[in-house]
């Protein structure tokens, strides 16, 4: 039922380009336009694919690049800040779950979605849109059949569809930085736990490089978006507390960005009958499971899917009705892992530490099968998931 339609996308993004990847693998005729005068391989810093969006990646024909460009993560281990001592430990090393770069990922995306004849236009920044009785007029850059908002944070089809909503400023902070590393580091991404702060440090690119992202609880509000530079010295004062290992890898920060991280309610309306949603327009993300990335992949490949099986506006409503409950769930749960990270009082931490670590001991699986309804969700899989 796609093929041969015309379809945009706003956003040149992981949203945009797996939508425009899976849409003209099912025969659409797709455009992308995306903002930035490039797309450009060295923005952003790590993301972890895990075995949900490596599912959707393997569907798009891209597993063997995956494999190419990420580093099989073994495990995510929790660790005490302050000692560095292990509290429990996630071992992925029988599942498909990647560490990439984000410049990557999009490289890659972008190259197979222009071999699969998407005409992605650079340069192009939809600042207005308007629905009208035979399609979407989309300002200085002509008119579309169906539209499809893939223009993440700040999307302006969001506020369309949606309205203005202002976002809710959380309290905390995040810096990311890359460092080079020195030797080869484990392939492995460690969680360090501290009063009101977290680090995540993973390798990425074969080992060459190790990311970092260090969320602080701050009541001074922060600019939100992705490329405000930090002082590396203010990074490493919030974490002068944790072990030496973090201290080192942190000694060798030049160069950082700093995000405040805003609360925004996911949208209650992804679609009219000439629009649809996906990726963090639709529901912006907070980094404390790792998924913007995983729920932007599966987005794409329902929203494909539904555009391919179901005639519109149903396969649009079918959409959101597949995908909404999930993304709240796994949005809920991504804010309770930063509760979690961050407990201040010593003794309810060393209660939540140990209790940690025993159920490591006598059940080591169940922390990862907590996760199962996450992880295990395949949307490849067939109708109806
Ligand atoms: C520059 C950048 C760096 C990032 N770095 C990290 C990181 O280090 N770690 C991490 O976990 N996540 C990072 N992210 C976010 C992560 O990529 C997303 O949360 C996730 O992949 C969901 O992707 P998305 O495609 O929905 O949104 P995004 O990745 O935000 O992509 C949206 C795209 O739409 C384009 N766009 C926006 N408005 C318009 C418009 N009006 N017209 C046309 N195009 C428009 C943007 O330029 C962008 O390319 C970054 C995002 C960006 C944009």
């Amino acid at each position: 039922m796609i093929s041969g339609r015309r379809i945009t996308v706003i956003g040149g993004g992981i949203a945009g380009l797996s939508v425009a990847l899976a849409a003209a693998q099912r025969g659409a005729r797709v455009r992308v336009l995306e903002r930035a005068p490039r797309l450009d391989g060295d923005i952003g810093a790590g993301l972890q694919i895990s075995p949900n969006g490596v599912a959707v990646l393997t569907a798009l024909g891209l597993a063997d690049e995956l494999r190419r460009i990420g580093i099989a993560n073994q495990a995510v281990v929790l660790r005490d800040g302050a000692t560095g001592r292990r509290v429990a430990a996630m071992d992925l090393s029988d599942r498909a779950y990647f560490l990439v770069h984000r410049g990557d990922l999009v490289d890659m995306l972008a190259k197979a979605t222009l071999a699969a004849g998407v005409d992605i236009q650079v340069g192009q920044a939809v600042e207005t849109l308007r629905e009208t009785s035979g399609g979407v007029s989309l300002g200085g850059s002509g008119a579309a059949p169906l539209a499809i908002g893939a223009d993440g944070l700040h999307s302006v089809v969001r506020g369309v569809l949606n309205g203005a909503r202002a976002p809710a400023f959380t309290g905390q902070t995040a810096f990311r930085a890359l460092v080079r590393a020195t030797g080869k580091p484990p392939a492995r991404a460690e969680v360090f736990m501290g009063p009101g702060r977290h680090l995540v440090r993973y390798p990425l690119r074969d080992g060459a490089l190790i990311n970092l992202v260090g969320v602080v609880e701050q009541a001074e509000w922060q600019a939100e978006g992705w490329s405000h530079p930090a002082d590396p010295d203010a990074f490493r004062a919030a974490f002068a507390g944790f072990c030496p290992g973090v201290r080192d890898t942190l000694s060798r920060v030049e160069t950082g960005f700093l995000w405040g991280l805003f609360r925004h309610p996911v949208a209650a309306t992804w679609h009219s009958r000439r629009l649809a949603l996906l990726g963090d327009a639709a529901h912006p993300t907070l980094p404390f499971l790792a998924q913007g990335a995983n729920l932007a992949l599966e987005d794409a490949w329902v929203l494909a899917d539904c555009l391919d099986r179901f005639a519109q506006p149903e396969g649009l409503a079918r959409y959101q009705a597949l995908r909404r409950p999930r993304v709240i769930r796994a949005i809920a749960a991504a804010n309770a892992n930063a509760r979690n990270y961050h407990l201040s009082n010593p003794l309810v931490r060393g209660i939540a530490h140990a209790g940690l670590r025993g159920i490591g001991k006598v059940a080591p699986g169940a922390m990862l099968r907590k996760f199962d309804w996450l992880y295990q969700h395949d949307v490849t899989a067939g109708p109806g998931r």
